[in-house]
């Protein structure tokens, strides 16, 4: 399971500096459009966990992704989060993308109560990260595999067995590829299913944001030529799925 989280570009906020919203939505869009063509070029699946708000600024470029990629969501805005925007922001997508929506993941991994998310219409949630990441994520000891809990599907991303190597976005670009390709198959080999995410704005040259090194290196092209890289390797593994036909 491949999946973007295709949102405002707003990391720069996080670091004390100021996007206005027309360039964080127009980082992401252009990072999404080379998204859509590798994912043509290689013909798989994928899911797209995308905000409200960028689908409302973006609606052609949404109709276009829903006809490849399944549509989840990512909340309304990237950036604050109220109960509501669950619901609201399925709507949303729902209207703008003609699918029918299925899958929740908060913003930066927040916490929400899963019978909130359940009861807004969602079949399955995504957003945990079981991993320790200083400053980021502390969630080590969190399930590491799908689960169900009050009658909602939860994925969390990927991570090994015991040690925990993460798998998501920070991982794949700051890792050696020997220790992405073998943390992959060991987890493809104790789970079944590789659950991964990246955002459309790893795909645009953000180096004079003067965001931390591990945020900015291998963006743009580079960060292109690894999924390209890592779609190759895991197409000789398995097979792409959307989030939504995942059966536990
Ligand atoms: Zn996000």
């Amino acid at each position: 399971m491949l999946s973007f989280d295709v949102e405002e570009f707003d990391i720069p906020i996080e670091y004390g500096q100021s996007i206005d919203e027309a360039e964080q939505i127009s980082v992401s869009a252009s990072g999404t459009q080379k998204i859509l063509q590798l994912l043509k070029s290689h013909q798989i699946k994928s899911t797209c966990f995308t905000t409200a708000n960028f689908a409302i600024h973006q609606k052609s470029l949404v109709k276009t992704m829903s006809k490849d990629c399944e549509i989840a969501s990512h909340g309304y805005w990237h950036s604050r989060f109220e109960i509501d925007d669950l619901k609201r922001s399925k709507d949303v997508l729902e209207e703008i993308s003609g699918q029918q929506v299925y899958g929740f993941r908060r913003a930066r991994f927040a916490y929400t109560p899963q019978n909130m998310i359940f009861e807004a219409g969602y079949r399955y949630n995504s957003s945990e990260n079981p991993i320790w990441m200083p400053g980021r994520y502390n969630n080590f000891f969190g399930n590491r595999t799908a689960y169900i809990e009050q009658d909602l599907l939860n994925i969390p991303i990927s991570a090994t067995p015991t040690l925990r190597i993460p798998l998501f976005w920070l991982a794949i670009k700051n890792f050696p590829l020997w220790l992405i390709h073998y943390a992959s198959r060991q987890v493809l080999k104790s789970d079944g299913y590789l659950n991964i995410f990246f955002h459309p704005w790893e795909f645009e040259d953000i180096e004079k944001y003067h965001l931390p090194k591990y945020v900015t290196s291998r963006c743009g092209e580079m960060m292109l030529d690894r999924l390209d890289w890592y779609i190759r390797l895991l197409k000789q593994h398995g097979e792409f799925i959307y989030m939504k036909d995942y059966e536990i």
